[in-house]
């Protein structure tokens, strides 16, 4: 068999992203996947949760219509339906992704394989040799000591992107980015939901601002929240599970989440054997995603980076550049777009003020109230956008709360990936009457001159 130029294990984001843009090179790459092209992301993650959100948004939507003069009511969900939305989506997806791998001669094969030589993968008996190996193999839902999980009462995200029903009462232990989704998507769906988070806030890496504008609008749709305590022990019953907490509080619902975090996939893979350095199962990389052995590669969930689908397809395509002689830069990750996607969303880019202080910038922040746009007040969302910017220099970092500022991001990125100050940002003319005035609106309050905010 010939030696292939990249051997990618994994066909995630990261793996997938690095075989097309390794083929569109011109070079000649297999890419080795053991359960479905896509991954988490497309299969148990990024796009199964999102559809889950949209139907939940309609579901509120016909809540409020009298409030907007629609006569319509909410009677219930229709489970079956919503799985059969969510994975007509997948699967169109899924088939556009395979159509794609194939239209690069791409190399595909199915099966688990396994690192055996520093350049070679073995997989369904064969053995794969490439100039460059790339893993790829991602990560797993994680749980705590002692907490079983069995798929019914005690489930992780895989599970619960495909529940059949609506339960009456969530526990969700966790109130990170998908711990918070899940909790917006039960509760549009009329489940009673109860969020546990060990930290002091919810959604706790975003800036401390945007979690209290999270657990403030949380606390008003009615999904409770116990912050800054831990978890001690669970109970299973025919009826539901019972958490105690390290305070001595007890919670019961009919199911439990766990959505502590996501671990990488390195176990049993070789990955030790062949002498590359990991720390707690992760495998590092320097800032073009090289391990310390020659010609072996990293990317995506499996190393120690911000655990999302565009960090894995910019770390792919970084690889697939660094390998055709292509000498590209590295990645800033302080520039990238983070969302979560629940009602109503968080949004950021660039740093908080925590650390933008820590890193020693004389901080300068200007926080513009979305009550103050005329978008906002027709959606009937509240929130805001936070500008944390060096004084007298570019924007450090951009926080949003609000339904649909996710899509506000494109412009938050460019401003601070630009490094763009306020000044530069307040001439831009921004469409009227748009949420992404508001982002107009900060720039120009920042840069001294307010419109529809008060100076
Ligand atoms: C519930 C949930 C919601 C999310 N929402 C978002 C979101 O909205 N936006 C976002 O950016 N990110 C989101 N993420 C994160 C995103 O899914 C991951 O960051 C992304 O999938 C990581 O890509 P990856 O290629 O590193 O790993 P994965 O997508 O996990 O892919 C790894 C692949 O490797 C395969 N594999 C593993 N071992 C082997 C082996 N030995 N042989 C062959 N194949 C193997 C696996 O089958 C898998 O397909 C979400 C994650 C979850 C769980």
């Amino acid at each position: 068999m010939s030696v292939f130029d990249l051997v990618i294990l994994g066909g995630g984001s990261g793996g997938y992203a690095c075989a097309l843009r390794s083929a569109q090179l011109g070079l000649n790459v297999a890419l080795i996947e053991a359960d479905k092209l896509g991954g988490t992301c497309l299969h148990r993650g990024c796009i199964p949760t999102k559809a889950l959100l949209h139907s939940g948004e309609i579901a509120d939507g016909a809540r409020d219509a009298a409030h907007f003069g629609v006569n319509a009511q909410f009677l219930s969900m229709d489970m079956p339906a919503v799985n059969s939305y969510k994975d007509g989506v997948i699967s169109k997806l899924h088939k556009g992704l395979q159509g794609l791998v194939k239209s690069r001669n791409i190399t595909y094969i199915e099966g688990h394989g396994k690192l055996v030589a520093k350049d070679t993968i073995e997989v369904n008996g064969q053995r794969i040799t490439g100039k460059n190996i790339i893993l790829a193999t991602g990560s797993y839902a994680r749980s705590l000591p002692g907490l079983e999980i069995d798929g019914v009462k005690v489930m992780t995200s895989d599970h619960a992107t495909k529940l059949d029903y609506v339960p009456k009462s969530v526990i969700v232990l966790g109130g990170g980015v998908i711990g918070s989704e899940f909790a917006s998507v039960w509760k549009s769906f009329g489940s009673d939901v109860t969020i546990i988070e060990g930290l002091p806030h919810l959604v706790p890496l975003e800036d401390e601002s945007s979690s209290k504008q999270l657990e403030r609008a949380f606390r008003k749709r009615g999904i409770n929240f116990e912050l800054g305590t831990r978890f001690k022990s669970h109970e299973v019953k025919a009826d539901g599970v019972t958490v105690t907490l390290e305070d001595g509080k007890t919670f019961t619902a009919e199911i439990l989440l766990v959505a502590v975090g996501r671990g990488p996939v390195s176990a049993n893979l070789g990955y030790e054997d062949q002498g590359i350095t990991m720390d707690r199962g992760y495998v590092l990389v320097d800032d073009k995603c090289r391990t310390n052995v020659p010609g072996i590669w990293a990317v995506g969930d499996l190393i120690p980076t911000l655990q999302l689908a565009h960090v894995g397809f910019a770390e792919g395509i970084l690889v697939a550049e660094e390998i055709a002689g292509l000498n590209p830069r590295a990645i800033n990750y302080d520039g990238i777009p983070r969302v979560t996607y629940s009602e109503p969303e968080v949004a950021s880019v660039g740093l908080t003020t925590a650390i933008a202080k820590e890193r020693g910038y004389d901080v300068v922040e200007l926080n513009y109230d979305l009550a103050g746009n005329g978008k906002a007040q027709i959606l009937r969302t509240a929130g805001s956008i936070k500008l944390v910017a060096q004084k007298d220099g570019p924007v450090l970092g951009i926080h949003m709360v609000g339904a649909r500022v996710g899509e506000l991001l494109a412009e938050a990125e460019l401003i601070f990936n630009w490094e763009a100050s306020a000044a530069d940002v307040a001439p831009l003319i921004h469409a009227h009457p748009t949420l992404s005035e508001a982002m107009g609106e900060a720039h120009m309050a920042l840069a001294g001159k307010p419109l529809h905010a008060h100076g």
